[in-house]
């Protein structure tokens, strides 16, 4: 047992199939649990409307981003329908040992890298409801052009294969109740003995 109790902050890793409503859920959690500390990303890909940078993401250009992968500054990256998207490293690090949980939300390729690379984190796998539902979100998100439909939904056929590795499974039938869930995987990984 530690002499003080203290310990690094959890990383928790939210994944799943493009559309299957990660953002939704994890700005949901964000608003619940505000001790958590959300891992803006990195990407190389347009802002939709209403997004900004360095709050939904960092937008880079293709030449900044790979100087980012060449200098070792993302914890993992992932090229996802034709864009780059990594999470930065200092940031994260900085924010695990300072005691704090840290929250990303990442593509499967992305999750698999950090599970080499933080083998204690916790990996949490979003399904939607069923596959139907999975193509209603992403044609009604109304941003994707057909081709980007067709390849988001061809990559989550590939992007359920995933799911072995993961420690736990959310189905987002409801976000609210997906995010409870989420809540109490996390309030149960902090109550594991080995972490005291
Ligand atoms: P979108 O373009 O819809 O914002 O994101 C496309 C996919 O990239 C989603 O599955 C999203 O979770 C994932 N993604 C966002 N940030 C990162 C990241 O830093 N690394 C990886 N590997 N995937 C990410």
């Amino acid at each position: 047992m530690k002499a003080n109790y203290q310990n690094d902050g959890l990383l928790i890793v939210v994944s799943g199939p493009s559309g299957v409503g990660k953002g939704t859920v994890c700005a949901a959690l964000r608003e619940k649990k505000t001790d958590l500390t959300y891992s803006v990303s990195a990407t190389t890909r347009q802002p939709r409307e209403g997004e900004e940078h360095g709050v939904n993401y960092f937008f880079e250009t293709e030449t900044s981003f790979k100087k980012m992968i060449q200098n070792e500054e993302l914890i993992e990256w992932a090229q996802y329908v034709g864009n780059y998207y990594g999470t930065p490293r200092r940031f994260v690090e900085d924010t695990l040992r300072s005691g704090k949980d840290v929250l990303l939300e990442i593509d499967v390729q992305g999750a698999q890298q950090v599970k080499q690379r933080f083998s204690n984190g916790i990996f949490i796998f979003l399904l939607p409801p069923s596959i139907d539902d999975l193509r209603e979100r992403i044609v009604g998100r109304g941003s994707e052009t057909e081709a980007s439909i067709h390849n988001r939904l061809g990559a989550a056929t590939d992007e359920f294969k995933h799911v072995q590795y993961y420690d736990y499974v959310v189905i987002n039938d409801r976000v609210e109740a997906a995010c409870e869930r989420i809540d109490a995987i996390i309030t149960a990984e902090h109550c594991k003995k080995d972490r005291i």
